[in-house]
């Protein structure tokens, strides 16, 4: 018999496409009427189209803590009563750091497949070292997937924050915090998107393979929010925070080379992803999933030199043979 804790984050969420339309009925539902809405300089056109009190549209990757401080002032100097974030994790990112800055209510509309929008964590850089802290009040209250904003997002993008999200549910089915809930969760996610990320690449267009994905992600996001990371984040953590390799590419690289480590520890939750992709083993499986995606192979690819490595591996008591094979790109044995 299995003991466990499961906590749901719960945010309320809309689901289609065309949903960004019902943006003004959902801030007004939370009371509010003066919406700031916060985006990448390369999702403009697209926030253009959506009424706001007020914009900032200077998002940058890893949350860095003088972009919300600028973001703030705008919040600030335009009396605004809540938050809408548009765009990838990085998007989501400032909506989370204003939240822990203002208490304003928080609406994410994600168009990538990180899953922030799910988790009550929040990564933030300052002077170049990267601090993580959760807190159930950084959730947002409404979520927002738009389906048909997720058709313009590049194969490269789709590819690796697909497989970031992949990494979210691999995680969680091997984590000491697994129940049966985060499982059927995980499981579905990582059938969805082993599916549906082919088919992304193909047609980039093609709605259902983009719901497919985007349902994929979600699902993913709720692993990481109810069982937290695990030593596959961590070390991707270590890379992007001290070595500036990019977030979701790091994933990509190193997912089949901590599931080939971690293997003989978990054969249950091996087993459950494999028939989940349909493969007969399943840190090769992913490898293959992932270089037919044509996602990055190495870290080396990703700019970690040899002394980096090297570093990281006297860091890492364990990850060196592991981190030596993903720094090469060779296919896990
Ligand atoms: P991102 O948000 O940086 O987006 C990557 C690029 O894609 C950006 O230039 C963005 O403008 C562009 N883009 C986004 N949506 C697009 C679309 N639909 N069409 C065209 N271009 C689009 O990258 P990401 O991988 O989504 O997020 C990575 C960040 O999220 C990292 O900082 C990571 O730490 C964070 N993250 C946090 C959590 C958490 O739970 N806190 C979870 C996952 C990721």
């Amino acid at each position: 018999m299995e003991s466990f804790e499961y906590t749901a984050h719960a945010a309320r969420v809309i689901f289609g496409a065309g949903t960004l339309s019902r943006l003004p009925d959902e801030v007004a539902r939370l009371g509010a009427a003066r919406p700031l809405l916060l985006t990448t300089p390369s999702r403009r056109a697209v926030a253009a189209g959506v009424r706001a009190a007020a914009r900032f549209d200077g998002v940058a990757a890893h949350t860095p803590v003088e972009v919300t401080a600028r973001a703030l002032e705008v919040a600030r100097s335009n009396g605004v009563d809540c938050l809408v974030s548009l765009g990838g994790g990085s998007s989501t990112g400032l909506g989370k750091a204003l939240v822990a800055r203002t208490g304003l209510p928080l609406i994410a509309v994600p168009t990538t497949y990180a899953g922030s929008e799910m988790t009550p964590v929040l990564g933030e850089t300052e002077n170049g070292a990267k601090t993580t802290r959760s807190d159930p009040a950084l959730v947002p209250r409404t979520v927002i997937y738009d389906v048909a904003l997720t058709t313009s997002l590049p194969a490269g993008v789709s590819v690796t924050s697909g497989l970031n999200a992949m990494a979210h549910a691999v995680e969680a089915l091997r984590s000491p915090r697994a129940n049966p809930v985060v499982d059927g969760f995980a499981v579905d996610a990582i059938t969805r998107l082993g599916r549906a990320l082919p088919r992304v690449v193909e047609r980039p267009e093609d709605l259902d393979a983009r719901a497919d994905a985007l349902t994929g992600a979600w699902l993913a996001g709720m692993c990481l929010g109810a069982v937290g990371t695990g030593p596959h984040h961590k070390l991707c953590h270590v890379l992007g925070g001290s070595y500036g390799l990019p977030h979701a590419e790091t994933h990509a690289v190193l997912l089949p080379h901590t599931m080939a480590q971690h293997a003989a520890a978990a054969p249950g939750a091996m087993r459950r992803i494999a028939a989940a992709l349909g493969v007969s083993d399943a840190p090769t499986g992913v490898f293959d999933l992932a270089a037919r995606l044509a996602a990055p192979r190495s870290l080396a690819e990703l700019g970690l030199t040899e002394q980096g490595l090297a570093e990281v591996a006297g860091a890492q008591p364990g990850a060196g043979p592991l981190l030596r094979e993903a720094w090469l790109g060779n296919r896990p044995a």
